[in-house]
């Protein structure tokens, strides 16, 4: 997606791919919606596919892949041992990378594992600039815990700071001149997931690692969200903006000791591995692999993935390829912010963040406002969010809750599935919402599973609120969907 601008002056981005396969969608009629939810306990991972118009649960493994990437997946090698397709994608990451090794795994969080198991021990520390879901429980698990050290200004909601996922310096020195001896690695978070896909600085990169090589320690980028982070360096940071996609990532990648990924999002495919410069490092981690993931050539992935995922890697380096996601959410993101409605601040990748604290300030905490809000969208335009708030929390040991610091309502933008019209009526439907955002009311559990509950566990409006929303939506859209 290039820099196009139109002759009336309208500021929309512009598409520079063609759609040549497509899936039909339906919307039910919000009857029928507000049912679905019921069914689903209001929890939207357990909605039906078929009862769903906009899927904005996640970026993961379904982003739109290219009609190259689709032709590649016919030429797989599948081979057991040796296979050809496994070269392709090791020769395409040490092209973009520089690295020499690549330790395949099924996802990302396979790739964490692998990476806990080699470094992490009881009392290690490992920092960061934020947490990702998968990563920490992988570290907790084996005694270790995570230390962040965003700056102030990433969990601030509201900002106008470019790079909100930059490391604070000072506390990763402090840490390191005060905690040393705990810490086998620091890692780097590309396009910081948890806090609305935020980037780092090239420049911030640059120094985290050149601390943590000044104490010796490993530096681990998680590169899941590379591709927006690429994007946001080049057209947000003055001094990379003559620099290519490519060079930008050659100049990350010489800085880590170890990148890895989920291919589910970075490549468009789904997968993952470990890329790394260093053979003893290889070999520590190697025997990993056969163990939990499979041979060395494929690491439970298929191979027609791998093959689209090496494909998917190339275009990866193309500034027209992967501003699609940011444009998109950008567009978003400023629309709402037209219109009033609270939402994180400035736009980054992945999605678009509503603040539910603010959407509906009259639900408490203790009553899941994000998932009252998930639940509400859907009935209100059949689009599917992801609830980041409490809910997504723990209960403390002593079984109370544990409120989260923020409440997010997640509506993620899969690369290149919503067209701009898709996007113009979830901004439609939203702002209907927050003009009916009174109405909206509470959640409470009514099976709630002792761990990750947000996935598996049900709950019920405290009060008959769905119904009156139903009832102002046909009042606003008569026979409309
Ligand atoms: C998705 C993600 C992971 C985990 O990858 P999976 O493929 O889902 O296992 C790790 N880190 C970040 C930043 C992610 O976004």
């Amino acid at each position: 997606m290039a820099d196009i601008s139109f002759y009336t002056g309208e500021d929309i981005p512009l598409e520079l791919h063609k759609v040549r396969i497509v899936q039909k969608l339906d919307l039910v009629p919000v009857e029928r919606r507000a049912e679905a939810i019921r069914e689903a306990g209001n929890n939207t991972f357990l909605l039906k596919n078929k009862d769903i118009f906009l899927d904005m649960l996640t970026d993961s493994g379904v982003n739109a892949m290219s009609d190259r990437q689709l032709a590649a997946m016919m030429i797989a090698d599948d081979s057991y041992a040796g296979s050809a397709t496994f070269t392709r994608l090791e020769n395409k990451l040490e092209e973009i990378f520089g690295t020499k090794y690549f330790l395949p795994s099924h996802q990302g969080r396979a790739a964490e594992n692998i990476l806990a198991m080699t470094f992490v021990e009881k009392g290690s520390i490992i920092p960061m600039n934020y947490h990702f879901t998968t990563t920490k429980a992988h570290i907790t698990r084996l005694g270790g815990s995570v230390v962040e050290l965003i700056t102030d200004e990433g969990v601030r909601l509201t900002s106008d700071n470019p790079f909100k996922g930059n490391f604070d310096l000072e506390k990763l020195e402090d840490l390191m001149k005060k905690e040393g001896k705990r810490i086998p690695f620091v890692r780097i978070e590309a396009g910081t997931n948890l806090i609305g896909g935020q980037p780092l600085s090239l420049e911030n990169i640059i120094s985290v690692a050149d601390i943590a090589h000044k104490y010796k320690k490993l530096v681990v980028l998680d590169a899941s969200l590379l591709q927006d982070n690429l994007y946001f360096i080049k057209t947000r940071e003055e001094s990379a903006k003559g620099l290519s996609i490519k060079d930008i990532t050659k100049k990350i990648a010489e800085k880590m000791d170890i990148i890895y990924f989920s291919a589910r999002k970075l490549g468009f495919a789904r997968g993952g591995g470990i890329s790394l410069h260093d053979r003893n490092l290889y070999l520590k981690m190697r025997e990993l692999v056969p163990m939990f993931e499979g041979f060395l050539t494929y690491g439970g992935m298929s191979v027609r993935e791998m093959e689209a995922m090496t494909v998917g890697l190339d275009e990866t380096m193309d500034e027209s390829v992967i501003s699609q996601g940011p444009l998109f959410i950008k567009y978003m993101t400023d629309e709402l912010v037209k219109l009033g409605v609270p939402v994180v601040t400035p736009a980054g990748g992945l999605g678009c963040h509503l603040d539910a604290s603010r959407f509906i300030p009259h639900v408490r905490q203790e009553e899941y406002p994000a998932g009252a809000l998930a639940a509400a969208l859907y009935i209100a335009g059949g689009i599917r969010g992801m609830e980041r708030g409490t809910i997504s929390e723990q209960r403390e040991e002593d079984g109370s809750e544990h409120l989260a610091s923020v409440e997010l309502l997640r509506l993620a933008l899969p690369r290149r599935v919503f067209t701009l019209s898709q996007v113009k009526y979830a901004v439609d439907r939203i702002k209907w919402l927050y003009d009916h955002r009174d109405i909206v009311g509470g959640l409470r559990f009514v099976e709630e599973p002792s761990s990750l509950r947000f996935f598996f566990g049900r709950l019920e409006e405290t009060s008959p609120w769905q119904d009156k929303l139903v009832k102002a939506f046909r009042e606003d859209f008569k026979d409309s969907l």
